[in-house]
C-alpha cells in the first residue's frame, strides 16, 4: 500500500498519523484542493484499532455513535454488526473509508516522523521521516491520537524473561493463543478488563495484577438491534447534531436530578437501570456525581454493592473494590463478564498495593510476597497519554525552541488545537481540547473542520501564518484549569492527570466544559477573525 505515484517533497500540508484523525484531515485538504502528504508508523492504516488487537478489543462507545458523519452516503451503507463494534469491525471499517475514499495514494506507511522544524522566513515546516525523506510543508497537523505511546513500566531484567511478554497497546498481527500458559497480566484498566476473561478462558491459569481496582459497567453487548440502526439511520442527521450539541459527543439520557436529593429507592432504581442499560452512560445517572464527592460516594456503594453480589469469594470481591478516588475520574471502564471472571478456578486476583511487584525474574515474576511462574506476561500498561506521541516527535518552533521545553511543566495550548511559537502547526484532539473525554470521532470531525475551514481562510485572505498568542493561550489554559478543578476528577491518580508516567507533570489535560460548548467557543474564535491568534 505504499504510493505509487512519485512522492512529492513539496505540500501545503503534511499530516502525521494515519487514524481516524488522518485519514479525515486529509480528505479535507483535498476537498480545498490542497496537496497533502500523510505519514503512518504502522502497517496500515487505523491508527488506536490498527494497533490494539488484545483478545476483547472493541469500542466503549455504540457503533451508531462511534463514525465518520461527514458522508451520508457512507453512514447509511455501513452496517454495523453490534452495539459495540470489536477492533476488527473498526478497522475493516476504517479500510473501507481508506477506500472509499481513494485516501491510500497520499498516505506513506511504515515511515514514523522523526522531526518537525519551522522556518520563519518561509513560514513553513521541514518535516523529517525515520527513512530519511525530508518534506517541506506550510502546515503541520499532528494527528498522531491520544493514547498511542504504549508504556511498558521499567522492569530492569524484563529482557531476561525466558517467555514472552506483550503489550495490549502492540499487540501481534497474528494473535496470540494462551492455551494451556501460565500467564500474567500487569494492570486492570480498560484494556485489561476487556482482555482478561477472554485470556481466562484460554489460559491454563491466569495471574492479574492490580494496583488500583476500576469502576466497570456491562456492556450488555448484543447484535445491532435491526429496529435501532433504521431509527437511527432515518434520522441520522439529527443524530449527529445532538451528538455534536451534547456534553461528551454521543447522547446520554441526562437526568438533571443531584443524586443527593432523591429517596435511597428512588437512587437505586435509576442505578440499577444504569446499570441494566450498561455503557459509560452510567456516570450521567445523575448532574453531580463527578461533582460532589457525597454523590459521587453513593454511586460508588451501589459499585460495591455489584461486585460483592457477582463475585463469590468475599476477600477478592473486597480487593476488587475501587475505594480510593471517586467513580469516573478515571476512565469507567465497560466489559463483559470482567467481575465474574474471578469466580473461575483458574483465575488469581493478586493485590499489587499491599505487595507491588519487586522484578520480572527468568521464570516470571516476584512480588514482596511470592514468585509466580508464568510463560506470558500481558502488559495492560497504557499509555502516555495526551502528551506523548506529540513529544515523541522533536517539534522545533520559532527561535527553534523544542515542544518538549516548552510543555516541560505540562501541555499548553490554545483550545488544544494551536500553540504560541508553533505556527501553522495544528494538533488534532491535543491536550485542552474535550478529547478523551469525549466520542472521539465527533471531536476529530470537528477539529479537522475547524483546522480545514482555518487553512482556507488563510488562503483567502493571503495570510501566510497563523498563531495563537501567548496571551490568549494563558487564558485557555486557566480555564481549562478552572472547569477542570470544579470537578472530581484531579483528585484521582489517572492518566487524565498524567499520573500514570513518573515525573510527568500533575495537570488535568483533557478540557471538561463539553463538547457542545467547546465546538461553540472554537465556531465563535473562527466567526471573530481568528480572535487570539496572529495572522501574517
Ligand atoms: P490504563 O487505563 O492506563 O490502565 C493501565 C493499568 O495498568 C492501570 O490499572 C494501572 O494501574 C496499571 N499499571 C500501570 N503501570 C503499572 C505498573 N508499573 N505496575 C502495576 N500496574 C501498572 O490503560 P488502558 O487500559 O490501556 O486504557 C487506556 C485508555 O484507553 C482507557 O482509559 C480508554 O480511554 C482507552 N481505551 C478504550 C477502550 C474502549 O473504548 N473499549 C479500550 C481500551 C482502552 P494504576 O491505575 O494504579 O495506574
Amino acid at each position: 500500500m505504499t504510493n505509487t505515484h512519485e512522492q512529492k517533497r513539496t505540500v501545503d500540508a503534511v499530516v502525521v498519523g494515519a487514524g481516524f484523525a488522518g485519514l479525515y484531515m486529509l480528505h479535507r485538504l483535498r476537498g480545498l484542493g490542497l496537496t497533502a502528504r500523510v505519514f503512518e508508523a504502522g502497517k496500515g492504516v487505523g491508527g488506536t484499532w490498527y494497533w490494539n488487537r488484545y483478545p476483547g478489543a472493541r469500542c466503549d462507545v455504540e457503533s451508531m455513535d462511534y463514525s465518520f458523519s461527514f458522508s451520508d452516503d457512507l453512514q447509511q451503507e455501513w452496517r454495523w454488526t453490534e452495539r459495540y463494534a470489536s477492533q476488527p469491525e473498526i478497522l475493516k471499517y476504517i479500510n473501507h473509508v481508506a477506500d472509499r475514499f481513494d485516501l491510500r495514494r497520499d498516505v506513506t506507511l511504515e515511515t514514523r516522523v522523526t522531526a518537525a522544524v519551522f522556518d520563519e522566513a518561509t513560514s513553513r515546516w521541514t518535516v523529517r521521516t525515520d527513512r530519511g525523506e525530508e518534506v517541506s510543508a506550510q502546515f503541520c497537523i499532528m494527528a498522531t491520537g491520544c493514547l498511542s505511546t504504549a508504556q511498558v513500566p521499567k522492569y530492569p531484567d524484563l529482557e531476561r524473561f525466558k517467555g514472552k511478554w506483550y503489550h495490549t497497546g502492540n499487540w501481534p498481527h497474528e494473535g496470540v493463543d494462551f492455551t494451556g500458559q501460565r500467564v500474567g497480566v500487569i494492570g486492570t484498566g480498560s484494556s485489561a478488563i476487556q482482555s482478561i476473561p477472554i485470556i481466562a478462558g484460554q489460559a491454563a491459569h491466569l495471574f492479574v495484577f492490580q494496583r488500583t481496582p476500576n469502576f466497570s459497567v456491562p456492556a450488555h453487548n448484543a447484535p445491532l438491534d435491526p429496529d435501532y440502526e433504521r431509527s437511527v439511520k432515518a434520522n441520522y442527521a439529527d443524530f449527529r447534531r445532538q451528538a455534536r450539541e451534547s456534553r461528551v459527543g454521543f447522547v446520554v439520557e441526562r437526568n438533571d436530578k443531584s443524586a443527593l436529593e432523591v429517596s435511597p429507592d428512588e437512587r437505586e432504581r435509576e442505578y440499577e437501570a444504569r446499570w441494566r442499560r450498561g455503557g459509560l452512560g452510567f456516570s450521567s445517572t445523575f448532574t453531580d456525581l463527578l461533582i460532589s464527592k457525597d454523590a459521587n460516594d453513593t454511586a460508588a456503594d451501589f459499585f460495591h454493592a455489584k461486585i460483592r453480589s457477582i463475585v463469590r469469594d468475599p476477600a477478592v470481591a473486597e480487593t476488587l473494590l475501587p475505594r480510593h478516588y471517586p467513580l469516573g475520574t478515571k476512565r469507567l471502564c465497560v466489559d463483559t463478564d470482567y467481575y465474574a471472571t474471578f469466580n473461575r478456578g483458574n483465575v488469581t486476583l493478586i493485590d499489587l498495593k499491599t505487595s507491588p511487584i519487586e522484578a520480572i525474574t527468568p521464570d516470571g515474576l516476584r512480588t514482596r510476597d511470592q514468585s509466580y511462574a508464568l510463560d506470558r506476561i500481558v502488559f495492560a500498561t497504557g499509555f502516555d497519554a495526551m502528551t506523548g506521541a506529540l513529544l515523541a516527535v522533536d517539534i522545533r518552533g520559532r527561535g527553534g525552541r523544542s515542544l518538549k521545553e516548552k510543555w516541560a511543566e505540562g501541555p499548553r495550548s490554545y483550545l488544544g488545537v494551536a500553540i504560541a511559537g508553533f505556527p501553522n502547526l495544528f494538533t488534532i484532539t491535543g491536550p485542552g481540547s474535550p478529547s478523551v473525554l469525549s466520542n472521539m470521532i465527533v471531536s476529530i470531525e470537528q477539529h479537522a473542520d475547524w483546522i480545514a475551514d482555518c487553512v482556507e481562510y488563510l488562503r483567502n485572505n493571503g495570510c501566510m501564518a497563523i498563531e495563537a498568542t501567548v496571551e490568549a493561550e494563558a487564558q485557555w489554559v486557566q480555564h481549562v484549569n478552572e472547569v477542570g478543578h470544579l470537578t472530581l476528577y484531579p483528585q484521582a491518580n489517572s492518566w487524565y492527570m498524567g499520573a500514570n508516567i513518573p515525573g510527568k507533570p500533575r495537570i488535568f489535560m483533557p478540557y471538561i466544559g463539553g463538547v457542545g460548548v467547546y465546538r461553540q467557543k472554537c465556531d465563535e474564535v473562527a466567526m471573530k477573525g481568528y480572535e487570539g491568534f496572529r495572522l501574517k
